[in-house]
């Protein structure tokens, strides 16, 4: 009988595991995970569950009961340390498996601030995982003064529960604008605002030139010359693919586990998946770190596992929640030259244009907005941009032409 055995137990492991039990896979699957929890979802961390408004049981992709149902072993808190490839055995805790086809899907881990500018004091968090949202939650409150370090969707989440919950929140940005590697000036701007309005001091083109304490933090040293009081630093600077395993199995390694077009690494019978994951995009490659990539892949994977031969076809999609604003993004901005902007009340979107071609949107509380705009860009149809920056004009029929 076959055996899958999967590397992570995280979104994209989850995701792989049900796909092949729904195409009738009738050999072994393992799932084995560093983390001591079973598959769960990671964006409440930054959102509901770290704000308190949702409980610990519905993070979990799926109930416990389900992995068993469908005879799907998971080895949790348990982390493989090296592959044998020409033995096709995975060794984890002084114990060793066999698989015919091995799937890593091993995610990704937060940059860290250096040690040298204090990055190894008690007080300093980042947001990956469960143990570190819990962690830092007794943290979080009423009055205490919390400094976040980078200006991208976690760091900004974190700030908007943070002020939510009656912190004293300052963020900074070290390039001269928050969302700089994700979004253009005009949603930076959006954004900005709403923060400025909940109180949170947001300081661009400023840097953390150190953190300082006695073994745990107390204060901050900034690049403007200033100098902060801080009860506790969250760090959002961002994340670098888990390739530590397949880089010592000797794995073609590209901005992330390089793959083909399949799913499938530089070692035939090992495959790869999720944040971990770089896959060709037109000429180059391409990593995404989101939920619908690593749902999406691990499918994929699951189906080329199956024998079925199909190319991985990205379609990026997004979202973030801050306050009562629910951003969501749907396609990649990549070279676009130009943003046309459709605005009624509270409903925002901007939509990425390069020449005539629709690239992106982002809308903000425009869930219509988001739908029609991540279906013409599926579909590879570009509207007229008069009829977008037209807030009346229907957006519907534009599907339909
Ligand atoms: C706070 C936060 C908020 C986010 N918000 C959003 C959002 O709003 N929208 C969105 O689309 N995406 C969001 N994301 C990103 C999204 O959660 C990730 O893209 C997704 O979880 C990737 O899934 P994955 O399976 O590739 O990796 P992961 O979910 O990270 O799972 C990988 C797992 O593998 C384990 N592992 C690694 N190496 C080993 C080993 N050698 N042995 C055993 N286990 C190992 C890791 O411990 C980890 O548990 C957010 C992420 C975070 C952290």
């Amino acid at each position: 009988m076959s055996h899958v055995v999967v590397v992570g137990a995280g979104q994209a492991a989850a995701s792989l595991a049900a796909k092949l039990r729904a195409l009738g896979f009738d050999g072994g699957i393992t799932l084995i995970g560093e983390e001591p929890a079973p598959p769960y979802q990671r964006p409440p961390l930054s959102k509901a569950y770290l704000l308190g408004e949702m409980a610990l049981d519905r993070l979990f992709l799926r109930p416990e009961s389900y992995y068993a149902e469908q005879d799907i072993g998971l080895r949790l808190g348990q982390r493989v340390d090296r592959i044998d490839r020409d033995a096709k055995r995975v060794h984890l805790d002084g114990e060793a498996l066999d698989y015919d086809m091995l799937a890593l899907t091993t995610g990704a881990v937060p940059n860290r601030l250096p040690n040298a500018i204090g990055g190894d004091l008690d007080g300093v968090y980042t947001v990956r995982s469960l143990a570190d949202v819990d962690a830092m939650a007794q943290e979080f409150r009423d009055g205490a003064r919390v400094l976040i370090v980078g200006g991208g969707y976690i760091g900004l989440e974190a700030a908007a529960v943070a002020a939510r919950k009656g912190l004293r929140v300052t963020l900074v940005e070290m390039s001269e604008r928050i969302l700089q590697r994700v979004a253009a000036p005009e949603t930076a701007d959006y954004f900005r605002a709403l923060h400025s309005r909940h109180g949170v001091d947001l300081r661009e083109g400023c840097g953390l030139e150190r953190l300082t304490g006695d073994g745990r933090v107390t204060g901050a040293a900034l690049t403007d010359g200033s100098s902060l009081d801080v009860d506790f630093v969250i760090v959002g600077v961002g994340i670098r693919p888990d390739t530590r395993l397949a880089e010592i199995a000797g794995l073609e390694i590209d901005n992330g586990i390089a793959v083909d077009a399949e799913g499938r690494t530089s070692d035939p019978a090992i495959w790869a998946a999720g944040d971990c994951a770089s896959f060709p995009q037109g000429a180059g490659r391409l990593r995404l770190e989101s939920v619908g990539n690593a749902i999406d892949m691990g499918e994929l994977v699951a189906e080329n596992m199956m024998g079925a031969r199909k190319a991985y076809l990205a379609k990026p999609w997004f979202w973030s929640d801050q306050y009562d604003v629910k951003l969501q993004i749907a396609g990649l901005n990549t070279g676009y030259d130009q943003i046309v902007a459709r605005r009624d009340g509270d409903a925002v979107s901007l939509w990425y244009y390069a020449a005539d071609k629709l690239l992106a949107v982002d809308a903000m509380n425009d869930p219509r907005a988001y739908m029609v705009g991540k279906r013409l860009i599926e579909a590879g149809k570009s509207p007229d941009k008069s009829v977008i920056a037209d807030a009346s004009a229907d957006l519907k029929p534009l599907l339909r032409a």
